[in-house]
Order: structure tokens, then C-alpha cells, then sequence
């Protein structure tokens, strides 16, 4: 049976420290096993890790195993623990809308902006909504997480949350990137951001943008942007806040995973 993303990803330290070029160890795995990386980029390989290699190599050299495969196994596993929940008694906490088709429950879930059905084993868009892959490993991840906690209101930072000191480099350099993309182009990122339904909000923070997100129904995000002031020195900076029950929802993989994914969409 072929090598999944999953289980080159269960092998790696998962640290997210980047130092495989790739801003977390889901990005390498992925790259590994969709597009033939080598697995010793990764530096910190150990013990059934390093023994992996030479399994991954041989699949890599038969080209068994590309994104489309990849994807699936890791949907598969996710699907997998989706599929005995009670979708009508989650849906309030989710944020979601019940529903039935021909019998098969589903949740009617806002995501960007977009209603989306997730049935337990099938991923649909209404018509025109941008569709992309990796937008379904993280829905059925919010769905495994079963939360029930009320929004709190309260923004909180990444490295403040439990375990997250290795993984909060990853975030240092997604902010950095945003910042450096939209230095001195404050107003496209206004701009971007209203295109993504953003919300103007007053935290209390000098930033020139301060926005608020709603990806998903109970993961609201929030982007502060400091531009650059060139005469004082000052580099542009950007910084992304989480509503305080965020870890209800979203683990800390996942947390970083969303942010990608607005990032892209305010970026493309
Ligand atoms: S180098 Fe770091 S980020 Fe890359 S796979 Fe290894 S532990 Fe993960």
C-alpha cells in the first residue's frame, strides 16, 4: 500500500521549523510525497523517520503517489473520524445548518463567505465559489473537533496558547510575508480584505489595518498591519490574532493551516 502525506507526517518532529525550505512538517510531507522531495531535507530525521527513506524513495522512483493521491488517503482519515458523529446534535456548536439530502445528513457550513455542505464523505460548493483541495482537510478537521464553545470575544496571540512555542515560528514567517507583500500598499490590502467580507474592528491597537475575519463560523480571525515608515525606519509588520476559544476548534496546526489559506486569498 502506498506511503501517505499522514504517515511521512507522523514520522517527521513536527516542530514547523522550517528549515526544509517548507513552512511546516505538513507542507514537507506533502511535497515529499506529491511532487518527489527528498525526505533527508528534513535535518532532524531519527529513528523510523530516517528508516522510512528508502520505502519512500522506491515509491517515489515507481511515481506512485502524487498530490491527487496524497490528498485523498489524508481526506480518507479525516473522513474517517467524521463519520460516526452526530451531525444533528453538533450543528448549533458548529456554527452550521442541518441538514438532509436523500437521507444523508449534512452541515451548511460559511466558509469564506461561502455556504458550503459537508456531507461526511463529500465536500460541495455552490455554483462560483472558489474550490481548492486543502480546503476540505480543514473543514473535516473543524468538523473532528466537535466544539461547542461560545465565541469569546477576545483575541488572543498565537504563542500564548499551550505547546505552540516551536510551531509559532511558522507564524513569525507567514506575518512577515504578508508584511512584506503589502508594504506600502496599505489601501490593496483594505481593499482585499473588504473583498474577503473583512470587518473594520478598533482593538485599541495603532496598526493602519485592523480586520476581522470570519473564515469559518467559530474562527474568527484578526490581521493587524503596521506599513513601513521608511523615514523613522520602521519595517512593516503584521501580526494575526485568535479569538481566545480557538483551541476548541482548531488545533494548532490547523490554526496556522487557516491562516494560509486567507493569506492566499488575500495575497493571490
Ligand atoms: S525540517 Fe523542520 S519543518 Fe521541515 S520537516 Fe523537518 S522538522 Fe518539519
Amino acid at each position: 500500500m502506498a506511503i501517505t502525506v499522514m504517515e511521512v507526517l507522523k514520522n517527521l518532529p513536527r516542530t514547523n521549523c522550517g528549515d526544509c525550505g517548507q513552512p511546516t512538517c505538513l507542507a514537507f510531507a506533502t511535497h515529499v510525497i506529491k511532487e518527489g522531495e527528498d525526505l533527508d531535507k528534513c535535518p532532524h530525521l531519527t529513528g523510523a523517520g530516517a528508516d522510512l527513506g528508502q520505502a519512500v524513495r522506491a515509491q517515489q522512483e515507481a511515481g506512485v503517489g502524487r498530490r491527487r493521491e496524497s490528498l485523498a488517503i489524508s481526506l480518507e482519515v479525516l473522513q474517517e473520524k467524521v463519520a460516526p458523529l452526530d451531525f444533528a446534535a453538533l450543528a448549533q456548536g458548529l456554527g452550521a445548518a442541518y441538514g438532509e439530502e436523500a437521507g444523508r445528513p449534512y452541515l451548511l457550513l460559511t466558509y469564506f463567505g461561502h455556504p458550503l455542505q459537508v456531507f461526511k464523505d463529500e465536500l460541495r460548493y455552490p455554483p462560483g465559489a472558489p474550490a481548492d483541495p486543502w480546503d476540505a482537510i480543514l473543514l473535516y478537521n473543524y468538523l473532528a473537533s466537535q466544539g461547542q464553545e461560545p465565541v469569546a470575544g477576545r483575541w488572543i496571540a498565537y504563542n500564548s496558547l499551550p505547546n505552540s512555542v516551536s510551531k509559532a515560528k511558522t507564524l513569525v514567517r507567514l506575518e512577515q510575508k504578508l508584511a512584506d507583500h503589502f508594504a506600502g500598499q496599505t489601501a490593496q490590502l483594505k481593499q482585499r480584505a473588504d473583498r474577503l467580507g473583512g470587518e473594520t474592528v478598533a482593538v485599541g491597537e495603532d496598526a493602519d489595518v485592523q480586520v476581522a475575519f470570519l473564515p469559518l463560523p467559530k474562527a474568527p480571525l484578526l490581521l493587524l498591519f503596521w506599513d513601513a515608515e521608511v523615514e523613522e525606519g520602521f519595517a512593516p509588520q503584521a501580526h494575526w490574532l485568535f479569538d481566545a476559544s480557538v483551541t476548541h476548534y482548531l488545533d494548532l496546526e490547523a490554526m496556522l493551516f487557516l491562516v494560509e489559506r486567507l493569506m492566499e486569498r488575500l495575497m493571490e
